[in-house]
């Protein structure tokens, strides 16, 4: 199967309610977008999936919801005033402003603008991506606040108050799923980059002379993930980052980067950070942020290792990864593969007719799946017709509910991917259904 392109992709996500352009009748908005009935499930369930893996399945990592608005010293003292910038030209032809290390060198050696191709562009100089506002009614320097440009910054302010709380100790982490602002020079790719967008990052706090060990154990276990929830392991790759490419903070940093439809490019970056946050918020705010072991009897700053993902980047990877399309009964069929842990809806309810007398039996299948799974429930056209529409939106299972179901009490499941069909007592339907999804 061909791999989707771009256009594909927004085409099916605008048409059946995964994703809008925000403000759409006023002609959008900068390339923001809004999560549709079906997105907001979707991207509900990636960010479960990653929640479960990375706090519900283990001992070692606690939870956090942290302010999007902070104080500024944060950011003063995280180096994101200073170095938190991308290098930004202008094109002197047509005006257009670019990302100068995303641009590619004509024949002559010289950078090109995409949009005319001239080479006649501006010094680069630093951007910040931080978005500026005003905390309070007051619109002066005493009120500057800055949207956070990552989550990450919250696990360590908080790292004293959780790890007094949570009663954990190195190594032990710190989960944080949010929306994270960055006014990015050239947003685009649909959701691959946009201004506003969710992350998922863990904070994972080591003793120093086992930081390496964690790094490694994260870059497997974060690339694990992906492939567990559908993303061929041949469309990924972990690419360690050279010297030249370390943030400002990194002491290593490895990404997860997937095949899209334009090229590689980043899922997630992982990065040891050593004790640079712990150490620079320690000094600005004069709080201790270390770790005094009673064992050894030393008191150290840990390493942090982090896994920073992209819930909305994962999202739509996840969408390219599960696209496909085969024939059946002779007719093509486009069908998304998604995993049925991250799918919008697990179980399509599916009456067969509209007729008052199936009404009831309807209702009651659509009440028992209901309490246990995501339910689409669809009563309209041909039943070839729903089927083919549950196939284009990832529902693993559908559920019909004919005339024979009023006497014998059972029901048909239909399975997405071999488009097998069985027949069920609805007294066993709940267990049956949650048995193949688990499959
Ligand atoms: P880039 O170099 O591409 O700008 P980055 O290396 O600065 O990205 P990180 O700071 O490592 O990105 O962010 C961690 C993750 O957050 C990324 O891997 C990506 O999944 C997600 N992310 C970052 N910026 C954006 C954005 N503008 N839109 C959507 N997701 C983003």
């Amino acid at each position: 199967m061909a791999a989707p392109d771009l256009e594909d992709l927004v085409r099916l996500c605008k048409q059946r309610g995964f994703v809008f352009p925000s403000a759409e009748i006023y002609g959008g908005f900068r390339s923001t977008y809004d999560y549709g009935p079906l997105g907001v499930l979707m991207l509900r369930n990636v960010k479960d999936a990653w929640w479960r893996s990375m706090v519900q399945l283990r001992h070692d990592v606690v939870g956090l919801d942290a302010a999007i608005l902070s104080s500024p010293r944060i950011w003063e003292a995280s180096g994101h005033l200073a170095n938190f910038t991308d290098p930004l030209v202008d094109c002197r032809n047509c005006k257009e402003r670019w990302r100068a290390d995303h641009l590619e060198a004509g024949p002559d050696g010289r950078l090109r603008c995409p949009n005319c191709a001239s080479s006649d562009l501006t010094e680069a100089r630093e951007f910040n991506l931080m978005f500026r506002t005003h905390a309070g009614p007051v619109d002066d320097d005493s009120t500057v606040a800055y949207l956070r440009p990552e989550t990450a910054q919250g696990q360590f302010v908080n790292f004293a108050n959780v790890m007094q709380t949570s009663r954990k100790r190195p190594p032990f982490g710190i989960a944080q799923i949010g929306k994270s602002f960055r006014n990015e020079i050239t947003p685009g790719g649909f959701v691959f980059r946009t201004r506003e967008f969710e992350q998922m990052e863990l904070e994972f706090f080591v003793p120093p002379p086992d930081a390496e060990r964690w790094f490694e154990h994260w870059c497997a276990e974060r690339l694990a993930w992906y492939v567990g929830l559908g993303i061929p392991s041949e469309m990924l790759r972990l690419r360690p980052h050279d010297k030249e490419e370390l943030a400002h903070y990194a002491l290593a940093a490895t990404d997860v980067e997937m095949r899209f439809p334009w090229g590689w490019g980043e899922l997630e970056g992982i990065a040891n950070r050593g004790d640079f946050d712990l150490r620079a918020h320690s000094e600005a705010s004069g709080t201790r942020l270390d770790y005094f072991d009673q064992a050894s009897g030393e008191r150290y700053t840990p390493y942090v290792i982090e896994p920073a993902a992209g819930a909305t980047r994962a999202t739509m990877a996840f969408l390219l990864a599960a696209w496909d399309s085969d024939e059946v009964g002779g007719e093509p069929r486009s069908v998304l593969r998604l995993d049925p842990r991250i799918a919008p809806y697990q179980v399509a309810v599916l009456p067969l007719s509209r007729k008052d007398t199936l009404a009831p039996v309807a209702a009651e299948v659509l009440g028992v799946l209901q309490e246990r799974f995501m339910c689409d429930f669809d009563e309209t056209q041909s039943i070839g017709r729903r089927y083919r529409r549950q196939d284009e939106i990832g529902t693993p299972l559908c559920v019909t509910v004919d005339f024979d179901s009023i006497e014998d009490r059972a029901v048909t499941i239909r399975d997405r991917d071999s488009t097998e069909q069985v027949r069920v007592p609805i007294a066993a339907l709940v267990a049956e259904v949650g048995d193949r999804l688990a499959r």
